[in-house]
């Protein structure tokens, strides 16, 4: 297949700059199957990010998530009544 669209106006396309004559000219070419322009196309839309670029980003998730999800502090119990230590009204109860 003859590819009449340049690189450069493959370049032009996928940011948007392209004229429309050569937006035609692309789509045109496109449609006709094109499977090496195509392929050209996909890999200049694909975004150019370092990898490690999302790290700082994935660090600070993986913190918050591990703070939303930590186990939250048990309540402390409710003080419980001093048992009464003696022993006289105990057994007067218990009677
Ligand atoms: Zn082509």
């Amino acid at each position: 297949m003859e590819h009449s669209v340049s690189r450069s106006t493959l370049k032009r396309f996928s940011t948007g700059v392209a004229t429309k004559e050569e937006r035609q000219e692309v789509v045109a070419h496109l449609l006709h199957e094109c499977t090496i322009c195509a392929a050209i196309l996909r890999d200049l839309a694909r975004p150019r990010v370092p990898a490690r670029s999302y790290g700082a980003a994935l660090d600070r998730f993986e913190r918050e998530m591990r703070r939303a999800l930590a186990p939250l502090p048990l309540p402390m119990p409710a003080a419980a009544p001093q048992a009464d230590r003696d022993s006289s009204k105990e057994m007067l109860i218990l009677v």
